[in-house]
């Protein structure tokens, strides 16, 4: 059984690597540091002690490696799917056998308690070994016939994608991206967050390890305004997968356009949970509680708005103030810990401006709403805040309608049905929302009417993966999971076929 004390001795000595080495780019099977590369302090949001000096990519670099992927494209494509899939399934036995490693650094990284971590790096080899048991009939498609011709359809890869992804669970959001488009016969370049590079370079290691062949697997490190901006304006990059902000992906699709590239955009939420008098209540509370709270709230899916009904509210408001006191605080190496820091500096000062926010605009804090210092030495190092739950909110204040993206919860009174759905999709995002009642109509019926991508009836976010996952309005554009998935980084192609001699329009024919 693993301690806080083990995992911190295991964690220092599996960072101890970095300490001595900078943190370059993967490009055509090679780690690379470019000779006078500019370099960036990685800090742990733990005690913002470095976690490893990071090279900024130029645009000659990403130019480099999306040339590397464009070549490489070939022959992977044509590789045959069934080989694809053993290759891909090797890869997945390589997260497996390095997921302490990967938990362990990813907590660092990110500060994201160890306790959730554990599951990411598995979650990741499951995704690698999902899409990689598609990859021999990824091509197949459909036929349809008509009096005179049949048609059919098969798809192929589209060429080279570049992958975007953020700073909140990167090891399993990247194989989330990753693993479809290499499965489908893409090859990647692949972009992490800046804030939080390091499960990007064991990926890359394992790739490198697994034998995936050079330059089907690139990556690049550096600052969105130019490495991914470069990539996402390179025309030999054919489509972009990008899981980040909602002011991230219009920008994208804008340095996309004169390249006429294909965009999926996963991006920020708001998401109502909406708890109904006559909900089980005991479940409802556990998964409310956990909806915002794990993950430290940085969750693209978290239930950061509670719409909950008028009879209930001052018991249900009672029984989760004492459930949000009650989180444990702490290093993210500790296994009991609940909630662990907050990123970095920009987003702990962002997350910290909502408690201010909370009172100027008129709702009443229960829970929370300061910085809390470091539960860990007891200083301020660290980006440490209170799980905090605000209630008496209005639909309209800030702390109703902007992503906060931490451990704080806004609470808003409902009275009835149509009412929560107006509250519900009075909101510029369209991501996921939950629903908890016992009356099976009335869940079918929120769940058609809400304008979400994503809806759970009586559950916290259960993931399928042949399921479709993304969102609407502000929160985004296009589907992953299963099919959806291959359907963006495939091209479909029609052929129709003739059965006879049928009446070919004649013109010029007339003597
Ligand atoms: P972000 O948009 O700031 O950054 C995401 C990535 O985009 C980073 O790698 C960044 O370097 C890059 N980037 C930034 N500007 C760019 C530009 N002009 N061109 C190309 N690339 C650029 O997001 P973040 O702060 O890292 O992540 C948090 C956000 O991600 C939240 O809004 C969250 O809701 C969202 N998110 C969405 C999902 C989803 O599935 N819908 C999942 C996880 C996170």
């Amino acid at each position: 059984m693993t301690t806080f004390k083990s995992n911190v001795s295991a964690a220092e000595e599996f960072l101890a690597k970095f300490k001595n080495q900078t943190i370059g780019h993967f490009i055509n099977g090679e780690m690379v540091v470019p000779s006078g590369s500019e370099l960036f302090e990685n800090l742990s949001p733990v005690d913002k002690s470095v976690v490893g000096k990071v090279a900024v990519a130029t645009e000659r670099e990403v130019d480099q490696a999306c040339e590397a992927a464009r070549d490489a494209f070939p022959a992977w494509r044509d590789m045959p799917g069934s080989e694809r899939r053993k290759l891909l399934h090797h890869f997945a036995d390589k997260i497996e056998e390095r997921a302490d490693e990967i938990a362990l650094i990813e907590s660092m990284d990110t500060g994201q308690p160890i306790k959730f971590m554990k599951k990411a790096a598995i979650r990741g080899a499951a995704n690698f070994r999902f899409f990689a048991d598609k990859a021999p009939e990824a091509t197949a498609g459909s036929s349809s016939f008509q009096e005179e011709h049949t048609n059919f359809t098969s798809r192929s890869p589209i060429g080279a994608v570049g992958i975007i992804t953020p700073w909140n669970t990167p090891f399993m959001l990247s194989t989330w991206k990753i693993a479809p488009a290499l499965a489908a016969g893409c090859t990647v370049v692949h972009k992490p967050a800046e804030l939080s590079p390091m499960t990007a370079m064991l990926l890359a290691e394992i790739a490198k390890d697994a034998g995936i062949p050079n330059g089907v697997w690139n990556t690049i490190n550096g600052f969105g305004q130019v490495a991914g901006k470069r990539l996402s304006e390179h025309p030999d990059i054919k489509a972009i997968a990008l899981v980040g902000s909602s002011i991230t992906g219009p920008l994208i699709m804008k340095q996309g356009a004169d390249t006429l590239k294909r965009m999926h955009l996963e991006l920020g939420g708001k998401n109502p949970v909406i708890v109904f008098d006559d909900a089980d209540f005991d479940r409802a509370l556990d998964a409310v509680v956990f909806m915002i709270y794990s993950l430290n709230g940085e969750r693209c899916t978290s239930s950061s708005r509670l719409l909950v009904q008028s009879g209930i509210k001052d018991k249900f408001l009672a029984a989760l103030a004492k459930r949000v006191a009650n989180l444990q605080v702490g290093h993210p190496l500790d296994p009991n810990t609940e909630i662990g820091p907050m990123i970095g500096q920009v987003h702990y000062d962002k997350v910290n401006s909502y408690f201010s926010v909370a009172k100027d605009d008129g709702a009443e804090t229960l829970v929370g709403g300061a910085p809390c210092g470091s539960p860990v030495n007891g200083t301020e190092e660290g980006y440490y805040v209170e799980p905090t739950l605000f209630v008496e909110a209005k639909n309209n204040m800030r702390i109703a309608q902007e992503e906060i993206f931490g451990p704080v919860l806004t609470a808003i009174e409902f009275d009835a049905e149509d009412e929560a759905i107006k509250l519900a999709n009075d909101i510029e995002f369209g991501l996921a929302g939950y629903i908890w009642t016992n009356d099976s109509g009335r869940g079918m019926r929120l769940a058609r009417s809400i304008e979400a991508g994503m809806l759970w009836v009586n559950s916290e976010n259960n993931r399928n993966l042949p399921s479709p996952f993304g969102g609407v309005k502000m929160s985004g554009v296009g589907r992953d999971g299963g099919d959806y998935s291959f359907d963006f980084y495939m091209e479909t192609k029609n052929v129709c076929v003739a059965l006879g001699t049928h009446k070919i329009p004649v013109l010029g024919g007339l003597s």
